[in-house]
């Protein structure tokens, strides 16, 4: 049990599907909103190292446990692209949008459509030993938008015939990435001892 948590993240959508699946697991006392940090620069090659470089700048600043999160979208056709990238595909200051119309383009000529979305959720502070953890989901890339939930590539993004857009919050927040790589985190959590 974690008495007091911070979400290492600025992004409103990301922290709100976050606090969701955390306090659905019960091993949260109270997740603290309304703090601020400097911003944390995404400069780690892999997903689990922006998530661990986040969370413990966070816990720096704020001295709270803080749980921080990386998300890659790979796409099989594209060489595992954009990964790490993800959140800048079509540039430093690209919106959702622009995101997804690039990522449409650059799939424009290809029928396998196969796609991953991976999480890497770190978990630091508190006296216990970094925790890294991750989940993933399998997809395909829509030939087109559906859908008007969610955000990101979520309108592009299917599972079963459905877009993450198209399928209402609550079946995304048990099926997603980031769902599990939260429940592989309590799982973690279950096991540790104290420090
Ligand atoms: P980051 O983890 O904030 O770096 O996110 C990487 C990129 O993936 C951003 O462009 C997000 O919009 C996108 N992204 C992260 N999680 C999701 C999701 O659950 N659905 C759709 N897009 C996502």
């Amino acid at each position: 049990m974690i008495d007091r948590l911070v979400v290492a993240s600025k992004n409103r959508d990301k922290i709100e599907e976050m606090e969701d699946v955390l306090v659905a697991t019960g091993v949260v006392g109270e997740i603290v909103r309304g703090l601020d940090w400097p911003d944390v620069d995404e400069t780690e090659p892999t997903l689990e190292g922006n998530a661990l470089l986040k969370a413990k700048a966070v816990e720096r600043a704020t001295g709270l446990c803080a749980v921080a999160d990386d998300t890659g979208l790979e796409v099989l056709a594209l060489g595992g692209a954009p990964g790490v990238y993800t959140a800048r595909y079509a540039g430093p200051e690209a919106t959702y949008d622009d995101n997804v119309t690039k990522l449409l383009d650059e799939m424009s000529g290809f029928d396998d459509r196969r796609a991953r979305f991976r999480t890497a959720v770190a978990l630091v502070g508190g006296g216990y030993p970094d925790l890294v953890v991750e989940g993933s989901i399998d997809g395909v890339i829509s030939r087109q938008r559906r859908g008007a939930g969610g955000f990101g590539y979520d309108p592009v993004f299917e599972v079963d015939g459905e877009t993450f857009a198209e399928m209402g919050v609550a079946r995304k927040n048990v099926l997603s990435h980031r769902a599990r790589a939260i429940r592989a985190l309590v799982e973690a959590l279950s096991r540790r001892t104290d420090p």
